[in-house]
């Protein structure tokens, strides 16, 4: 796994300045989740015959235990990417994600754009994370990924000092507007062949909760799971 230095991601701002970027190309490069350009951020190898499942804005305490069941009774582990305040207010669903094998993130505080966020911010919403996810897990997490995908290079640099790796995607569908799970499936399912056929692994989200509303009904990404499993 690349672990890439302060000096590159400084590098990549220079560059990125240096570039003279407009505004469209820093909207690009602050929420495109393939863009590299505020700094390295890990989305997939280039191993095409690996899938990655990632369910963020949980937990919750409806549908992370039906999502554990579905993963246990396929021997499949997953990365849950955990909003902070929830995860302090669930300590004991946390530990049974952790308990079945999963790794859990960094998925901020309270789920706010950290494009737009200034640094005080920014650092108090990765740091509460972190901490508290410490203390629930007795060890910090190692990944970190940014609400909405939003970034700028203060976001990256904060995370790196916490040790963390920051992690986008590449096979995503808005299942948190409650499609049909068939319409998740089959849009992800799309993806990750696109995916297969250019030679790179896939990285999925779905989510298991909602940093919105803690009663969405996540019913349909839990299904399209349980049919990206089965296939
Ligand atoms: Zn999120």
């Amino acid at each position: 796994m690349f672990s890439p230095t302060a000096t590159e991601i400084s590098v990549g701002l220079s560059a990125a300045a240096g570039l003279g970027l407009v505004a469209g190309d820093c909207a690009y490069a602050a929420m495109w989740p393939t863009s590299q350009l505020f700094g390295p951020t890990l989305i997939a190898p280039p191993r095409p015959d690996e899938l990655a499942l990632t369910f963020d804005d949980g937990p919750n305490p409806v549908w992370t235990p039906h999502l554990l069941d579905l993963l246990a009774s396929h021997d499949v582990r997953a990365t849950f990417f955990l909003v902070g305040s929830r995860a302090q207010s669930m300590p004991t669903l946390v530990r049974q994600i952790i308990a079945a094998g999963h790794l859990i993130g960094n998925h901020s505080w309270s789920h706010p754009n950290l494009a737009l966020s200034s640094a005080r911010r920014i650092d108090e919403e990765l740091s509460r994370t972190h901490q508290i996810l410490a203390q629930i897990a007795g060890a910090p997490p190692r990944y970190f990924r940014p609400p909405y995908g939003a970034r700028r290079p203060e976001v990256l640099r904060i995370a790196r000092r916490l040790g963390l790796v920051p992690v986008l995607w590449n096979a995503m569908t808005s299942d948190w507007k409650n499609p049909s799970a068939d319409a998740i499936a089959s849009q992800l399912t799309h993806k990750i062949d696109r995916l297969h056929r250019q030679g790179h692994a896939a990285n999925i989200v779905l989510h298991d909760g909602s940093h919105a509303d803690p009663a969405a009904n996540r019913a349909p990404s839990i299904a399209a799971a349980a049919q990206l499993i089965a296939l």
